[in-house]
């Protein structure tokens, strides 16, 4: 069988797509030239959506996109993304399989790669084509220590990409596609039943534009407060080292890092974080990085545009006070 082409997950169970998938079709579409065939997306959607989600689709670098109708109780159902992904496979035989590596992706990417016994390589920092062909997924191993490359035997190959490790493909809404319309009927859709889908507003990370960190510099759960309110009025999202997080300060969706996620934002300011390397990891592309620490030989100096040695209390306190008369 002639496995061609490289076919993007869309991830759609509340209305509306995913960025993360727009990135992987930005991947796909540089990576295209030396796969050979199309790049595909997959979308499971209800009728009423079909022509908006394949324009922007294809606007972001799909030549063909599979959808799969169905009623919109059905949508947030992983039982029936599950089967049209497999369907999607089986009907594009792609040589590569990208789905984002967000709890939902997550979820539904092994449960295919089990079913059509292929092998997955689940959160990766990126994916290439080597010099003979192969595609090679790049990924932590042994707890971060490595960065292992890793080239899977079977087709297609299976991937899960993290959020925010590509960049936001420009849309050209001119591009033209095509759009294959197909049935999925999910015998067994009823063994799930979806009782509701969370209302909590997702952390997203990977699309803030400044971001305010915090390490074990704060010394209390309480503190966390004081930080929360520099970051709202700097208009930032608040992110945090992993300690913080195991303590149980602050949510997992906001750790950055190897086990968290990957942000690229304007702005980083790190207030008492010492820039381990898997911190870094996840940080290290921001445009501008501040970093505050009372320990001027702190790793993360060397990876900063502006360092400003001093206490992070003190210097949250000032810069709130000067934001609140307006001094900035
Ligand atoms: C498998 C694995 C995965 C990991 N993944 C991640 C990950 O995704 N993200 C992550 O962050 N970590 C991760 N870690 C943990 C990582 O190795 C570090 O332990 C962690 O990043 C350290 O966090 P920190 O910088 O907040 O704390 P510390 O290393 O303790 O640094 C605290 C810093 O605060 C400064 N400081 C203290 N008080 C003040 C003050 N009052 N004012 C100013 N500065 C002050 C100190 O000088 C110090 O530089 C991982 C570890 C493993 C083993």
């Amino acid at each position: 069988m002639n496995w061609q082409g490289i076919l993007v997950y869309a991830e759609n169970y509340s209305g509306s797509i995913n960025r993360a998938s727009f990135e992987l079709l930005g991947k796909a579409r540089e990576l295209i030239p030396k796969v050979g065939g199309d790049v595909y997306a997959t979308v499971v959607t209800n009728k009423e959506s079909v022509e908006r989600h394949s324009k922007e689709l294809v606007a972001f670098g799909a030549d063909k996109v599979i959808v799969y109708t169905v009623e919109e109780m059905l949508l947030p159902n992983p039982v029936v993304h599950r089967v049209a992904l497999i369907n999607a496979i089986s009907y594009a035989k792609p040589r590569l399989v990208l789905v984002p590596a967000t709890p939902w992706g997550r979820s539904i990417a092994p449960r295919v790669a089990a079913a059509i016994g292929t092998g997955i390589t689940a959160d990766c920092l990126d994916v290439y084509i080597d010099e003979n062909g192969d595609v090679v997924q790049v990924r932590p191993a042994f707890t971060g220590n490595i960065i292992a490359h890793i080239k899977t035997l079977t087709n297609p190959v299976m991937a899960t990409v993290r959020p925010g490790v590509f960049p936001l493909p420009q849309p050209r809404y001119d591009r033209k596609g095509e759009v294959i319309v197909r049935d999925v009927s999910v015998p067994n859709a009823d063994s799930v039943k979806v009782l509701g889908v969370s209302k909590k507003k997702a952390v997203k990370l990977s699309e803030a534009e400044v971001i305010v960190a915090i390490g074990r510099g704060v010394k209390s759960k309480e503190d966390v407060k004081l930080f929360e309110e520099l970051a709202k009025a700097l208009k930032a999202q608040l992110a945090c080292s992993r300690p913080l997080v195991d303590m149980g300060w602050m949510e997992r969706d906001r750790q950055v890092g190897f086990s968290g996620s990957i942000v690229k934002p304007k702005l980083y300011i790190a207030l008492g974080i010492s820039g381990a390397p898997q911190h870094i990891a996840g940080m290290k592309d921001s445009k501008y990085i501040i970093a505050v620490n009372i320990d001027q030989s702190a790793p993360i100096v060397k990876y900063s545009d502006l360092v400003v040695i001093g206490d992070i209390y003190d210097i949250a306190k000032k810069l709130l006070h000067a934001l609140k008369s307006s001094q900035f």
